[in-house]
């Protein structure tokens, strides 16, 4: 039978030891579905995170250069071992956030293919050979491990977005600092115990839970540390890089989103509803690349607002570990705060409630799914992330008001789009200032492709063959003198 205990670590992995806070307190885990501690982890700090920097540095000089075959073996090792325990891991998932085990399911599946896709990239991460301007001499490109990388990140895809890190990482032949965010740390900590398993030396891979002030302190003080990689909040990103510039470090940031998706009238409407419920109540809406405003035509706006309203009262809403579950709680009650407060906000300005809108009967942190209609640009969701399970439904006349209020955020991460126009679509790619753009899709993450924000929603790119330009520092070698 799954049991959610199998890899359910609750220690740190520092310098190859599983090991408590000097303190010997420690922070307690909850489930969001039920409100019961399922267990809890270490509250470390500063010199718990100063010597898994001092552990990853001390390997990083022999991880460094092991045997590229190496590298890509331990990874699809590890990849096997994801798959291997993928519904134990899935369970763990759920368990510590929510989310239904289906979702839970696909985000270890995703994790793994990102393990594989670069053990695959790695073998084709080439150096270049530049034409020289004088036969005496020879100019080469060469490639190497960036050094040791801290790795932060979100509570929302605990496993995936560590994922995205540790593979290219660890590809690339960098050594790892990893935080899990405090209310999801123990699929962070699976990772660890992974690693461990399938034979990764002492030290490559530590990882830390507790104060993240403290921990993401001692990580971005650190001149031994070269790069970290965050996934999170603008406000906690922006802060992080100030930090960065001390020691100037390498940063990639993925961030906050407020993902519009405009359905034309040329629309297939059957399809823009499947994937507006996609884009929308994934992860109870509690994902970066979530639709924070749907912008409808005119034409089509009546009829789409009655099939979404028809969809999302059908979602079946419960302890995302039952069967037959599509929404699970959201991860705490602040979460839940602040979707009423954007509820309240979009009353008070004209918005109409025309399905859900207010606290789930089953208690907790559960919400029931709702569709706002009747919104306008004076409305907070128009500006701030929602992360919670309210569709906001706004209406346009034209392509190019579509464009400018999709655009009208600082924001820049994912947007989405239905038509059936060839030509529109290639406008819309010119004109979308956003890194992910999906047509006729509300879900175009895959390993493939290059995964990152513009503006305000980030810097970098993860999976796709750039995920792994960030982990890797270039070096030029002039060889003179050959005739
Ligand atoms: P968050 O509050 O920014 O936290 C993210 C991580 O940063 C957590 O591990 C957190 O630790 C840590 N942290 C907090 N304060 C810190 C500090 N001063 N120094 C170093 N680390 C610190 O974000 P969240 O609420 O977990 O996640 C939701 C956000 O992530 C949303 O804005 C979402 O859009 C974004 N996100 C973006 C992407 C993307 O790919 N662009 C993907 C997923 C999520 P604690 O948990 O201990 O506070």
């Amino acid at each position: 039978m799954t049991d959610f205990t199998t890899y359910l670590q609750q220690a740190n992995l520092i310098g190859g030891a599983w090991v408590g806070a000097d303190s010997g307190t420690t922070i307690d885990v909850t489930n969001p579905a039920t409100g019961e501690v399922i267990g809890t982890v270490p509250n470390c700090g500063t010199d718990e995170t100063n010597r898994a920097i001092a552990a990853a540095s001390d390997a990083f000089k022999s991880f460094s250069r092991t045997d590229l075959m190496t590298r890509v073996k331990l990874l699809h090792g590890l990849h096997d071992a994801l798959m291997d325990n993928q519904a134990s891991l899935a369970l763990l998932l759920t368990t510590e956030q929510g989310k239904p085990l289906f979702e839970a399911m696909g985000e270890i599946a995703i994790s793994a293919a990102y393990v594989r896709w670069f053990a695959e990239e790695v073998r084709r991460a080439k150096g270049e050979i530049v034409p020289a301007p004088t036969n005496d001499r020879r100019l080469l490109v060469t490639r190497h491990p960036v050094g040791v990388v801290g790795a932060i990140t979100p509570w929302n895809f605990p496993s995936s977005m560590l994922a995205r890190k540790l593979a290219p990482a660890l590809a690339a032949g960098c050594t790892v600092i990893a935080k899990p965010a405090t209310a999801t740390p123990y699929s962070g900590l699976a990772w660890g115990k992974l690693c461990e398993e399938v034979g990764y030396p002492a030290g490559v891979v530590n990882v830390v839970t507790g104060s993240a002030r403290q921990i993401g302190g001692a990580i971005m003080d650190s001149p031994d540390v070269r790069k970290v990689t965050f996934t999170g909040s603008t406000e906690i990103g922006k802060t992080l890089i100030r930090q960065s510039a001390d020691t100037v470090k390498k940063v990639s940031m993925e961030l906050g989103g407020n993902a519009p998706f405009i359905v034309f009238d040329d629309a297939d409407l059957d399809a823009a509803v499947q994937g507006a419920m996609i884009a929308k109540f994934r992860n109870m809406g509690q994902t970066c690349v979530c639709t924070n405003r749907f912008y409808v035509q005119a034409g089509i706006h009546d009829a789409f607002v009655e099939k979404l309203k028809e969809a999302v009262a059908a979602l079946v809403v419960g302890n995302g570990i039952e069967d037959g579950v599509q929404q699970g709680p959201m991860i705490d009650m602040a979460a839940v705060e602040k979707v009423e407060e954007f509820i309240a906000d979009a009353v008070s300005k004209g918005g109409k409630i025309v399905e859900g809108g207010k606290r789930h009967g089953n208690g907790g942190t559960y919400f029931e799914p709702t569709v706002v209609t009747g919104a306008t640009a004076d409305m907070a969701f128009a500006t701030e992330e929602i992360f919670g399970p309210l569709a906001a439904v706004f209406s346009f006349d034209t392509e190019e008001e579509a464009i400018a209020a999709a655009n009208d955020t600082d924001f820049g991460l994912a947007a989405y789009a239905y038509t059936k126009d060839v030509g529109r679509v290639f406008r819309l790619n010119d004109g979308l200032q956003y890194g992910l753009i999906g047509i006729n899709s509300g879900l175009i993450t895959t390993v493939e492709a290059p995964f990152g924000g513009l503006k305000e929603s980030g810097m970098g790119k993860e999976g796709g063959s750039q995920g792994l330009d960030d982990y890797l520092s270039t070096k030029y070698v002039c060889v003179a003198g050959l005739l």
